[in-house]
């Protein structure tokens, strides 16, 4: 696949909703649609996969036009490359998790196949799942396997509408580090529909936030998710991404030493394996678990301590305010504190704080 990048622009006028967007998106990596119910992200899929004829605008997929009404371009749904998982896995009953997979890649031109039937069998850990009928799978598992019919396609895109929105935490935890490892592995651009936080932060690397059918803002992930005028870093989610190189390690202490632009981060090892020097990871620190000092805090627990410049304060739940600071040129950090904290240490814009950091999670 080229780097060519995902164009859609779609006006399409509806009873009582009007969608109008125009986005260019990377050809590569995962894409996040966020935004509330009815704000019209299953719209935007449907243009894609070329199930909203009367759209106007156009569909550019690895330079391949799929949809141009300026041109009465307009390809039907079964001539476009695209995979489609929804929030129910439709499988097969009949057919065994195996037949499933056969039946996705049977369906593609052998011109226009790019993989064997089991492209997505290891990247999904399905291996295991072959001979069984879907009502033996769990929620998880029949999301995998769903995933994976989908890439027997061989799709130039792939398509996520809320994949987990149907399960209970636990599953979605199960699932959620087979979808993380799609990033690197797939050679397509995917756009994922959610309204969960969590999960934009999980997966996402570019954001679109939609609104009422416009796009209301977009970007690399780790600037929308703490921009404090968008509705991400609202609620008790509100989390912040760094992207950190593995650095050092200490065995003494046991733990792994990571660098940002803006500082370092010492994490214990836990469960993760120890990190070759230079490995890439994306950490979460949660905005409430980062607190405020004026001075360097000296006799503290809390491992990490990052000198900062606050850069916005906003009123956020009651009594609570979202303060934005940059540890570095790059990086942003969510920090949620109380209204008479905030007012005591006169947390305002340019002031210099530390930020205590109590937990960071390492997810990949
Ligand atoms: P989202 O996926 O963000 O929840 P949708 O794209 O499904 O939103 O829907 C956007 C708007 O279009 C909603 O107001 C919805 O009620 C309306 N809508 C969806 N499908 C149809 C349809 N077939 N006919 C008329 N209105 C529809
Ligand atoms: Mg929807």
């Amino acid at each position: 696949m080229s780097d060519a990048p995902l164009i859609l622009k779609a006006q399409l006028a509806r009873q009582d909703f009007a969608l109008d967007v125009a986005l260019e998106l990377p050809a590569h990596g995962i894409t996040a649609l966020f935004g509330p119910s009815g704000s019209g992200k299953t719209t935007c899929l449907r243009v894609l996969a070329g199930l909203e004829r009367q759209a106007r605008g156009a569909v550019v997929v690895d330079g391949q036009t799929w949809q141009d009404s300026a041109r009465g371009v307009f390809l039907p749904t079964h001539r476009r490359a695209v995979g489609y998982v929804f929030q129910e896995a439709s499988l097969f009953d009949h057919l065994t998790v195996e037949g499933n997979l056969r039946f996705g890649f049977d369906r593609t031109p052998a011109a226009e196949r790019r993989h064997g039937w089991d492209h997505g069998l290891d990247l999904l850990g399905i291996r295991p799942l072959l001979p069984r009928r879907p009502r033996e799978l769990s929620g998880g598992e029949r999301q995998r396997v769903a995933i994976a019919r989908a890439l027997a396609t061989s799709p130039r895109l792939l398509l996520m509408d809320e994949p987990l929105a149907a399960l209970d935490a636990a599953r979605k935890a199960e699932i959620l580090p087979w979808l993380e490892q799609l990033h690197e592995a797939l050679d397509l651009p995917v756009v994922y529909v959610t309204h969960a936080t969590d999960e934009v932060a999980r997966l996402a690397d570019h954001v679109v936030l939609l609104d009422q059918g416009r796009v209301q803002a977009q970007g690399a992930l780790t600037e929308v998710l703490t921009r404090t005028d968008l509705p991400l870093s609202r609620g008790d989610a509100a989390v912040s991404v760094i992207v950190a190189k593995a650095s050092g390690y200490s065995p003494e202490d046991q733990l792994q030493v990571l660098d940002f632009d803006g500082g370092q981060l010492m994490l214990p090892r836990a469960r993760q394996q120890r990190l070759a020097t230079g490995t890439r990871v994306r950490l979460h620190i949660q905005a409430r678990d980062v607190s405020l000092s004026l001075l360097k805090p000296e006799q503290t627990s809390v491992l990490n301590v990052l000198p900062c410049t606050v850069v916005q304060v906003v009123d956020d739940a009651p009594g609570q305010v979202l303060v934005s600071l940059r540890p570095g040129d790059d990086t942003q950090l969510l920090s949620r504190i109380s209204h008479l904290s905030a007012r005591r240490l006169g947390i305002a814009p340019g002031l210099r704080v530390y930020a205590q950091i109590k937990g960071v999670a390492m997810v990949r």
